[in-house]
């Protein structure tokens, strides 16, 4: 096989528009909005590209919302101006497509008199109908996001309170929504019926918190009370926390949240990640293993099942691959081609380390395969004699359509080919994925709980066939 004809299209990603995030928010706080700007901060893995947040002064809401990371899009002075006792957030994930900064969330509209504002971490597989459906009866769209045909449902929806028109919106809705609503007066919840995304309910004093991981709580110094129960819908006012299971399940977690997408130090689907993805490692090393002089992670993600490798393998752990922790996302390219430049930015092998060593190198997920090829032969140029490559997962053979920001399935390289084939592709010696059923015995899963659709192609929520994968601007914004 030619190698080169290995390299999958970069086409296809730019177009594609998914919505993997991060959500908070935070009731009855004096400090609201710094508590928001907190726990946005703790949630930045799950969104680079822009970030924002309404608070509530008692009178009206108050928005700041910006492209980049959530230090950098607000200021000391933009948060004083927001002090209330009520706010939301949101991180949105970095995926080329409709970048915009009318894309940036939480989502706000004047509404019965007041505000509204919606944030949403979460992909609707039946957006594109409803969204026709809601045009052809008069309403103008400003943005491609999912998440305005949330807004739209509400506004449409009759209902005496605000709960019963988002329950009524929600149940409209198919795909993964973890989502916080603000108003003037209430604080509200949900979670999609599967439960598709995490979402967790905390308190800290009289505050209610609302925050996708744990992690965003912890920092804030708010206590865990409990997940927010798939097809849950909670509301916050002053009269304190009111709530109901709205929607019946089946539970189908995304499991990748645990492999991948999650925080370590996250308890999310009443697991604790890092101990998950250790448990992945050493099962991995029970299904997987070879002789080898030492494992090394590809940090940050290939960490914890790296560690978990190596203590079930006995072959003792190094790090050897050292990243530089303060890429941004734009730096100067060299105009004369540096290769492999990308990946040696983020990392290096240390010095003269690998020289005739067997490393065993485990990360958590191949996609396109990119990579690992780049890892592997800066590796091999390092000197290493046999570089055993070991994933922590099952191959990815499915594209998401509730909310990880995978590639079509035409660009996922265990789609179209072989694991003899991607391990020639890679350039290792040998190369071992975990199987679906270790997969599922290392996170212990009960009663099928979590969506593998990425490993199985199995879909607990039918995708509509005509849904658009690409997404047109409405109008470009200079
Ligand atoms: P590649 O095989 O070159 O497409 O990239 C695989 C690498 O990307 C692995 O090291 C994963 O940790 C990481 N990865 C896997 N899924 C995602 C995702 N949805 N977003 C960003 N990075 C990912």
């Amino acid at each position: 096989m030619r190698k080169g004809s290995l390299l999958p299209p970069r086409a296809g990603r730019e177009d594609r528009f998914k919505e993997a995030c991060g959500v908070v928010g935070i009731y009855g706080h004096p400090e609201a909005a710094n508590l928001a700007y907190l726990g946005l901060y703790a949630l930045q893995h799950r969104g680079q590209e822009s970030a924002g947040i309404v608070s509530c002064n008692g009178e009206g809401l108050l928005v700041h919302r910006g492209m980049g990371l959530v230090a950098d899009v607000f200021t000391e002075e933009v948060l004083r101006k927001m002090a209330g006792p009520s706010a939301i957030g949101h991180v949105r994930y970095s995926t080329s497509g409709a970048s915009l900064l009318r894309n940036a969330q939480p989502f706000v509209v004047g509404y019965r008199g007041g505000g509204l504002a919606l944030a949403h971490n979460g992909n609707l597989v039946n957006a594109h109908l409803l969204r026709r459906e809601l045009e052809a009866r008069g309403a103008l769209f400003q943005s491609t996001m999912d998440t305005e045909v949330i807004v739209h449902l509400v506004a449409s929806a009759p209902g005496p309170s605000l709960m019963d028109r988002l329950v009524q919106a929600l149940a409209r809705v198919k795909g993964s929504y973890s989502l916080v609503v603000l108003t003037e007066r209430a604080l509200l919840a949900a979670r999609d019926p599967q439960g598709f995304r995490p979402l967790v309910l905390g308190k800290r004093g009289d505050a209610y918190v609302i925050a996708s991981e744990t992690c965003a709580l912890d920092l804030i110094e708010a206590e865990t009370i409990r997940e927010v129960e798939p097809g849950e819908v909670l509301q916050v006012d002053h009269r304190g926390l009111t709530g109901f299971k709205a929607f019946k399940g089946p539970r189908r977690q995304c499991i990748f949240e645990l492999i991948y997408f999650a925080r370590p130090d996250s308890i999310i689907f009443g697991r604790n990640v890092y101990q998950t993805r250790k448990a992945l490692g050493r099962e991995l090393a029970r299904e997987q293993p070879v002789d080898a002089d030492m494992v090394i992670p590809l940090p940050d993600s290939g960490v914890p099942a790296a560690i978990g490798y190596a203590q079930e393998s006995g072959i003792p752990f190094e790090m050897g691959m050292i990243r530089n922790h303060y890429v941004g996302r734009t730096f100067i390219e060299p105009e004369q081609s540096i290769r492999h430049f990308g990946v040696k930015v983020k990392l290096n092998p240390a010095k003269d380390f690998f020289r005739g060593k067997r490393v065993v190198v485990v990360d958590d997920s191949i996609v396109r395969g990119t990579t690992s090829r780049k890892i592997l032969n800066m590796l091999r140029q390092a000197g290493a004699k046999e570089i055993h490559q070991r994933i922590s997962s099952p191959p990815t053979v499915g594209p998401c359509f509730y909310g990880i920001d995978t590639p079509t399935r035409e660009e996922l390289i265990a789609f179209s080919y072989s694991v003899e084939q991607i391990r020639d592709f890679i350039g290792a010696d040998s190369l071992g994925y975990l199987s679906v059923e270790g997969m599922r015995r290392a996170v212990k899963e009960e009663d099928r709980e979590f969506c593998t659709a990425c490993f199985t192609n199995e879909y607990p929520v039918e995708v509509p066939e005509e849904r658009p994968v690409r997404q047109l601007a409405l109008f470009q914004e200079m």
